[in-house]
C-alpha cells in the first residue's frame, strides 16, 4: 500500500506565504499590520524554543509581535496586569501566554484574562465553549488542533462518516480536536489515560489523532490499514548518538507505522509548523476583525 509522509513545514510554508501577502496588502490598505503579544514565564528551554520560533515565524511574514520574557517569581497579579495593558493596546489583536506556568500562577484565571477578541491560541472558556456546542462558532479554534484539521483538509481526506479515534483529552489538544472532528460528521472515539485495551479503539480509526505525549505509545499492528495518522505528540527521548544527547519522536512508532497507514505526519516536522502557521492564520484573521470593525 502506498505511504505518504505528509509534510508538514511545506503546508505551513505555502500558508506562510499566503498571509504574508495578506499582512503586506492590510499595511498598503491601512498602514497598520497585526501584532502578536507573546508571554514566557520562566525559563524552560521547550517554552523559550517554541516563544522564539512564533516570534520569528511572525517576523517572517510581518507580523508585529511584542514579547514578554517574565521572571518565573512574577506575581499573577503582575502577570494579569500585562494580559489587560495587552487587551487594550490597539496595536495587539492577538495574546499567547506560553504553558506550562509556574505552579503559583493559576492558569484558568489568566486564561479567562485574555480578552475574547484576542484568545488566538483559543483557550478563552467562552471561545472552548462556542467550539464544543454545536452551531455555534468561536472566534478563535486552538491552533494544534486547528493544524491538524487544515492538514487532513489539505489532503483531501474525508471525514464525514468516517471512524476518528482521538488519543488524549486535554483541553488544548485533545478535546478540541475531538470535537472538531465530531462538528464534521466523524463518528468518534475519544480516549485517554483510563481507556482499557487502547489497541483495540485505534484500530478502529480511519483517521487517527495521537496526542498522549507519550513517546511510541500507538505501534504498528495498532493502526489500521490505509489510515490517516497525525501524530502531535512531541517527545525528548534520550540518544545518545545525536549531538543534544536527545532527540524527539512523536507518539506512534513511526518506522512500524508506515507499513500500516496510508499518510502520516512526521515528528517534529508534521503538526509542530502547521501550528505556529494557524497561530499566524488566527493573528491575521483577528486583526482584519478589528480593522474592519467586526470584532
Ligand atoms: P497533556 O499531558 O495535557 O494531555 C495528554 C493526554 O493524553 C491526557 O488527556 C491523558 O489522559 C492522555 N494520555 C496520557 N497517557 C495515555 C495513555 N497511555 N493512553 C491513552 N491516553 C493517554 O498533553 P497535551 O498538551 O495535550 O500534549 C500532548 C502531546 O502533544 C505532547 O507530547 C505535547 O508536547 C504535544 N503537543 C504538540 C503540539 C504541536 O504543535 N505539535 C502542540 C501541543 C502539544
Amino acid at each position: 500500500m502506498p505511504f505518504e509522509i505528509i509534510d508538514g513545514s511545506k503546508m505551513a510554508a505555502e500558508i506562510r506565504k499566503e498571509i504574508k501577502a495578506e499582512v503586506e496588502d492590510m499595511k498598503a490598505r491601512t498602514g497598520k499590520v497585526p501584532g502578536l503579544t507573546t508571554i514566557l514565564v520562566g525559563t524552560r528551554p521547550e517554552s523559550q524554543t517554541y516563544v522564539r520560533n512564533k516570534k520569528r515565524a511572525c517576523k517572517d511574514v510581518g507580523i508585529a509581535s511584542f514579547s514578554y520574557d517574565l521572571p518565573e517569581d512574577i506575581s499573577q497579579k503582575k502577570l494579569l496586569k500585562i494580559i489587560k495593558e495587552s487587551n487594550r493596546n490597539p496595536d495587539v489583536h492577538g495574546i499567547l501566554v506560553q504553558l506550562p506556568l509556574p505552579a503559583h500562577i493559576d492558569e484558568a484565571a489568566v486564561q479567562s484574562a485574555i480578552s475574547v477578541e484576542k484568545d488566538v491560541d483559543g483557550i478563552h472558556p467562552m471561545n472552548i465553549g462556542n467550539l464544543v456546542m454545536r452551531g455555534r462558532k468561536p472566534l478563535f479554534i486552538p491552533c494544534t488542533p486547528k493544524a491538524c484539521l487544515e492538514i487532513l483538509d489539505r489532503l483531501k481526506v474525508k471525514i464525514e462518516g468516517r471512524r476518528a479515534v482521538v488519543v488524549g483529552r486535554s483541553n488544548i489538544v485533545g478535546i478540541p480536536v475531538a470535537m472538531l472532528l465530531l462538528h464534521r460528521n466523524a463518528t468518534l472515539t475519544l480516549c485517554h489515560s483510563y481507556t482499557q485495551y487502547l489497541p483495540a479503539k485505534t484500530i478502529d480509526g480511519d483517521i487517527l489523532i495521537a496526542a498522549a505525549g507519550k513517546p511510541g505509545l500507538i505501534r504498528g499492528d495498532w493502526i489500521k490499514h490505509g489510515a490517516v495518522v497525525i501524530d502531535v505528540g512531541i517527545n525528548s527521548v534520550e540518544d545518545p548518538t545525536s549531538e543534544k544527547g536527545y532527540r524527539l519522536v512523536g507518539d506512534v512508532v513511526f518506522e512500524e507505522a508506515q507499513y500500516r497507514a496510508s499518510a502520516m505526519t512526521p515528528v517534529p516536522v508534521g503538526v509542530g509548523p502547521m501550528t505556529i502557521a494557524m497561530l499566524l492564520r488566527n493573528t491575521m484573521d483577528s486583526a482584519n476583525r478589528f480593522l474592519s470593525g467586526k470584532k
